[in-house]
């Protein structure tokens, strides 16, 4: 693959999904909710500031992956070359090095995601993400940076001890762009990808539900089932039977950004200070 193909798949993953799933949200309307929510204006802000980011730290790409990423961090971080497997994705085919970097990515997301779930500590910054009281592409990118780092992090340092191919990471992110905020969008998607281990809307839904007794539960997946099928976290039952939920979010949780950025610590300090219950 051309590093002008690789130049513009990452253009069409950061910049392109947004659009196009905002198209297809308006078109294909799952649940009835406005478009000017609250915290529309702010999860905005959110997006294009996670596309810098983006642009920054990964994705765009292979040139920054390559060339700034990887001779950096092999240098500081991994400074033994031939360590185990390190490097071993480098002459692999782009095939094994995409499932590798979906088995890893999809696993490290699954781990992460539960402890940001159980442990009250990192609750505090995910909850930052479940805060949104509607669900939509937008509320894609409402993240804590502290829980950002912890659910991306493992997987941007595996990728380059493992030195996994540029063109794969392209791709990678190219579906996990399309993939994170279909799974967040107001589509109607279909179940059968199920079948092959897919997330799709009505699962993530659930993961957002604060009906209970789901309440943050159930599919700790991002854009697979696998993991949640593994370890028997996987809730998603037939909409026919069981009608889809109603309820996200925290009414009272502040919808501007930089709020978002302050009151995890806010919290936790409360949590730490208050004299505990008997
Ligand atoms: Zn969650
Ligand atoms: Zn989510």
């Amino acid at each position: 693959m051309s590093t002008t193909t690789q130049y513009w798949i990452t253009m069409f993953s950061t910049y392109g999904w947004v659009l196009l799933l905002l198209i297809m949200e308006r078109i294909w309307t799952f649940q009835k909710q406005p478009l000017l929510r609250p915290g529309f204006f702010w999860d905005v802000i959110y997006t294009y500031q996670n596309i810098v980011l983006q642009i920054i730290f990964w994705t765009a790409a292979p040139v920054i992956v390559e060339r700034i990423l990887a001779n950096w961090l092999t240098q500081t971080v991994f400074p033994i070359e031939g360590a185990f497997l390190q490097g071993a994705l480098a002459d692999r085919s782009i095939v094994l090095n995409l499932a590798v970097l979906f088995l890893m990515g999809e696993s490290i997301f699954y781990v992460a995601h539960y402890l940001a779930h159980k442990i009250p500590f990192l609750w505090e910054f995910h909850r930052v993400h479940h805060s949104s009281l509607i669900v939509d592409s937008f509320s894609t990118s409402r993240f804590h940076i502290v829980d950002r780092i912890l659910f991306t992090l493992p997987n941007i340092l595996l990728m380059i001890y493992f030195k996994a191919r540029p063109e794969a990471i392209v791709l990678y992110f190219f579906f996990r762009a399309f993939m994170d905020r279909y799974i967040h969008s107001n589509i109607p998607g279909p179940r059968w990808p199920h079948k092959f281990m897919l997330s799709s809307p009505t699962f993530h839904r659930w993961h957002h539900s604060t009906n209970p007794p789901i309440l943050h539960q159930k599919n700790f997946g991002g854009n697979f089932i696998f993991m949640d099928v593994l370890f028997g976290t996987a809730y998603d039952p037939d909409p026919k039977e069981h009608p889809l939920p109603t309820r996200f979010g925290e009414a009272d949780y502040s919808n501007n950004l930089i709020m978002q950025q302050v009151l995890p610590f806010y919290y936790l300090y409360k949590r730490w200070t208050q004299p505990k219950q008997a």
